[in-house]
């Protein structure tokens, strides 16, 4: 029986008292949502505010981002020791990471296994650029970065994938319901390969990429799609509260 989940990454937007306000907007009727993980992943300086006003609601926090040594001369960085007692998850791997910042395959996988050391749940997402999707290489690439973020990982049970095409993200441009079925299914036989087919079919994978109230359906009808990783559309309270709504309607656990 596999949750939804559906996510908000709010990027680098938001200062603390932005958030606070934002989350304001947004906590009651979320909370008051069944049968659906949601979760808010603020940028860094405000997750322990955050943390304090979810104070009693199911509401999940999570990181967008970490470093994967535990401690040291690493100016700038934050670590899953630091974020453990904060939040439950962190996005690792997010294209803007991959793309913007340079992160590799490797850099990748080096997170994932700082984050599971550290018992939080990483969502490790993974996408194709336009370019490689246009030569028909989405598979061989997803395969990819799949393989290699699970390098020397044994159990996956807390991880979440999320297919996330670059192409997709922030442009207004969502794939087809179709695509992203297309390419989850996909997903879930290269964990089947890794890890054995019960386990491949215990795991969450969610779409993201220009997500909205309005689209949000055509995903979360797709049988191997479990939630969405929501980015501009999560810094909009009622658009964000319908599509957590909408996921209980159509795939609400109870
Ligand atoms: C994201 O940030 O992961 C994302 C999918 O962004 P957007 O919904 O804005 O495309």
């Amino acid at each position: 029986m596999r949750i939804p989940l559906i996510a908000g990454n709010w990027k680098m937007n938001t200062t603390v008292a932005e958030a606070q306000a934002l989350l304001a907007q947004m906590s009651g009727a979320l909370g008051r949502i069944e049968g659906v993980e949601i979760l808010l992943c603020p940028p860094f300086v405000s997750l322990a505010t955050i943390k304090g006003m979810l104070q009693g609601t199911t509401i999940r926090l999570g990181a967008q981002n970490m470093y994967w040594e535990d401690k040291g001369a690493f100016t700038g960085e934050i670590s899953s020791l630091m974020l453990s007692p904060l939040c439950q998850y962190v996005i690792l791997g997010h294209s803007e990471r991959r793309h913007v910042f340079q992160e590799s395959d490797e850099v990748i996988a080096c997170k994932v296994r700082s984050a599971l050391r550290a018992h939080l749940r990483p969502i490790i997402c993974v996408g194709e650029r336009l370019e490689e999707n246009e030569a028909g290489q989405t598979r061989e690439v997803i395969g990819r970065q799949l393989k290699s973020a699970l390098t020397g990982i044994g159990d996956i049970d807390s991880l979440v994938v999320a297919y996330e095409p670059v192409w997709a993200i922030g442009t207004g441009r969502a794939a087809t319901g179709e695509q992203a079925r297309a390419t989850s299914g996909f997903i879930r036989l290269v964990l089947g390969e890794l890890f054995g087919q019960a386990k491949a079919s215990s795991i969450r994978i969610i779409y993201g990429g220009s997500v909205t109230a309005a689209n949000v359906a055509e995903f979360l009808c797709q049988p191997d799609i479990d939630g969405a990783l929501v980015g501009g559309a999560s810094l909009k309270a009622l658009e964000f509260i319908s599509i957590a709504d909408q996921a209980a309607g159509l795939k609400g656990r109870r």
